[in-house]
């Protein structure tokens, strides 16, 4: 029987990915579906798990550099109503894996729920945001989390709570396959004065993130004392090109991806800067972006 039977209406073929990131580089996708519901997500996950077929989940591919050849396997995206929803029960909130980070710091600083203010800006969604523990200011998303419902690549949903989570820079245990859904816990506090501190955060972290209209990512981590972007700075490396990829002015930890740019060049942009950080610093830097 055909991997897909029963899920051709969510399943695409050869579908391109590139529109799926915020860097619109790479390949396409073996098999790219948008489940609507649970059960269909299950029953795909099992479908080509059975087969030991890769399958990887996209969110808001903020942080994901596709190659030029593409990916094999499965990309499952999480943009069907079921999955984007945001619920408020008193000082808690429940998001779906697929919501948007702006919508989920919208309504908690709307519903007077301190702490997710401090994320504004940031691009994504909340499943991506726990898969990685992003974070602004020392605090990552995970810090509010009482637990999550994760499916895991065997096809099985199960709970994860608190206590069985650890959250660093950058780093979370929370590494299952689908992150479905999440329940988040919140300290109250005036939301007018979230409101300010949110504003007054946006205004100067938009001043240094690329512009809206473009294709940018934020390539490499922090490094202990001195962040990324200092680094690529101190071993002068700001403008920097390979092909039509470009080191940012703004900020030397973006890369942006003008027209014509392949995953190509910013693969070989990466190895220059960390070749040259590493000769000039003796800093070996460490991808925050993840390569499929
Ligand atoms: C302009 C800009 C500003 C940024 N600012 C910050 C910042 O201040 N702090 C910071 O930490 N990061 C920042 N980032 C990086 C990026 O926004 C975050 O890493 C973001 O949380 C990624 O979420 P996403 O949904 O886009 O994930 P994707 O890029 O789509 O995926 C990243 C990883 O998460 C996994 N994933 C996504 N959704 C799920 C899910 N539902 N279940 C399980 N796994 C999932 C993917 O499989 C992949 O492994 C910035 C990026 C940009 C472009």
């Amino acid at each position: 029987m055909s991997l897909i039977a029963g899920f051709e209406h969510i399943v695409r073929e050869n579908e391109p990915l590139a529109p799926f990131t915020r860097l619109n580089l790479g390949g396409v996708a073996e098999f790219f579906a948008e489940p609507t519901n649970l059960e269909e997500l299950v029953g795909l996950v099992k479908s080509f798990s059975a087969e030991k077929l890769p399958i990887r989940l996209i969110g808001g591919g903020s942080n994901i550099l596709v190659r030029d050849e593409g990916v094999p396997g499965l990309v499952l995206h999480l943009a069907a109503p079921e999955f984007v929803k945001i619920e408020v029960d008193d000082d808690q909130i429940i998001a779906g894996g697929g919501a948007r980070m702006s919508h989920f710091v919208a309504t908690a600083v709307r519903e007077g729920l301190s702490g997710p203010e401090q994320l504004v800006g940031i691009p994504g969604t909340v499943g991506g945001a726990l898969h990685s523990n992003t974070g602004a200011l020392g605090v990552g998303v995970g810090n509010w989390l009482q637990s999550a419902d994760v499916l895991t690549r065997a096809g099985e949903i199960t709970t994860r709570g608190r206590d069985s989570l650890t959250f660093s820079y950058h780093k979370s245990s929370l590494n299952e396959l689908v992150i479905i859904s999440a329940k988040f816990q919140f300290d109250r506090e005036d939301s007018k004065v979230l409101t300010r501190r949110m504003q007054k955060l946006w205004i100067s972290r938009r001043a240094a993130q690329p512009l809206s209209d473009q294709f940018a990512a934020y390539i490499f981590k922090d490094h202990g004392g001195e962040t990324a972007s200092e680094l690529i700075d101190d071993a002068g490396l700001k403008g920097t090109q390979v092909g039509h990829v470009e080191i940012s002015d703004r900020d030397p930890n973006v890369f942006i991806a003008h027209p014509g740019s392949t995953s190509g060049d910013l693969l070989r942009l990466m190895d220059l800067v960390k070749t040259q950080v590493a000769e000039r610093l003796s800093v070996e830097l460490e991808p925050a972006i993840q390569i499929w």
